[in-house]
């Protein structure tokens, strides 16, 4: 495998969503036709199920989901367990889909559900690029 690259699995049509379901992007899709990409979902690996309730990160940097129930420990651990993939794997990038509290790059939601979107990263990408390990969205294919 030559320059492997993660990638939210989301992207590729996985269904590992909140809602169950994906959220496809063509140029992904054409893309691991192409290159390496090896699909990943922080979210699962950090052991929440799916369909789950939705998350967001909160001022404090926690993570709640709607029903105001702690999830922080379970982004946190599937961050890591995203970094160690990474590191296994020599990947020195990740294309994530953009807004989510973990895969999010440069913007989340602001943690009220209100669809209010803030500056920030999610769990997962404010990991890895404390790791050298560069981020780009959906959004910049
Ligand atoms: Fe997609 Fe990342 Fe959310 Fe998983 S955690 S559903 S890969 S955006």
């Amino acid at each position: 495998m030559s320059n492997p690259k993660l990638i939210s699995a989301c992207l590729l049509g996985i269904n590992c969503r909140y809602d169950g379901k994906s959220k496809p992007c063509q140029k992904a899709i054409d893309l691991a036709k192409k290159e390496d990409l090896i699909p990943v979902c922080p979210e699962q690996l950090g052991g929440l199920p799916t369909p789950r309730i939705p998350q967001e990160i909160q001022k404090d940097g926690r993570v709640l989901n709607k029903n105001n129930e702690d999830v922080t420990a379970n982004f946190k651990r599937g961050a890591e367990e995203t970094l160690k993939i990474a590191k296994i794997l020599g990947v020195k990038e990740f294309i994530a889909k953009s807004k989510s509290p973990s895969c999010g790059y440069g913007k989340t939601y602001d943690g009220t559900f209100t669809d209010t979107l803030v500056k920030g990263n999610g769990v997962t990408v404010d990991l890895l690029l404390k790791n050298n390990i560069k981020v780009i969205t959906e959004e910049d294919l």
